[in-house]
């Protein structure tokens, strides 16, 4: 199967190069140059990772990150002009997998695709498989019937396997917009999410909580 990049660029021949390069590493890339365009083209398309350029017409590469991440655990690797945005870009925890600095070599970003790719391969937890654009996660080939916020936990803590979440974390991403939910809000989410998990897999725990600190997904 081929690995679908989404590269995200202004610069014609920027894009052109890095497609190119991207195309003889075996990828099949697809370029988009205006920031409004790559929401939407992300949920229809499910791209395998997303080169972001930092400034684009239409709308700004970090909203667009944060905005993708709500949806998606797609690697996102943000390019920006600027060496300085980097610090500002990793102190933001925008949810990027990965930066690079312009002027990059086409080669080097190939090389980080690679190893994003690498990373995000080893984290894909097995049996499990989301379709982040209906919000449908199947476990061994089986529907779960989830809710968007139960889908949103799950596909979260799944794509960070042995990570321990506080429900702090937690709720800031299942509700970005800082709705005021308490903190049994997530409890309740998890104990239905394992309960509709138990219904496919009885035998299989993946949600483990740890007492007094949070939850994180662990296949055994
Ligand atoms: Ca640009």
């Amino acid at each position: 199967m081929s690995t679908k990049i989404l590269i995200v660029e202004d610069e014609p021949k920027l894009a052109g190069l890095l497609r190119d390069y991207l195309l003889q590493a075996t990828f099949t890339p697809a370029c988009l140059a205006n920031g409004l365009e790559v929401v939407p083209w992300v949920r229809s398309h499910h791209p395998d990772l997303v080169l972001l350029d930092l400034m684009l017409p239409g709308r700004d590469g970090m909203e667009i990150c944060k905005e993708i991440r709500q949806f998606s655990t797609v690697p996102i690797i943000m390019i920006t002009a600027r060496v300085e945005e980097i610090d500002r870009l990793l102190g933001l925890e925008l949810g990027a997998d990965d930066y690079i600095c312009k002027p990059f070599s086409p080669r080097e970003v190939v090389a980080r695709v690679k190893a994003v790719l690498r990373r995000a391969a080893v984290s894909i937890p097995q049996g499990l498989a989301f379709d982040e654009s209906r919000y449908k996660a199947t476990l061994h080939g089986q529907a779960l019937d989830l809710t968007a916020v139960e889908f949103k936990l799950f596909s979260f803590l799944a794509a960070n396997p042995g990570r321990l979440y506080s429900r702090d974390q937690l709720m800031e991403r299942i509700y970005p917009d800082q709705r005021i939910v308490s903190d049994r809000t997530i409890d309740s989410h998890i104990k239905k999410l394992r309960r509709k998990i138990a219904e496919v897999a009885p035998s299989e725990e993946l949600i483990h909580s740890v007492y007094g600190v949070g939850y994180k997904f662990e296949q055994n």
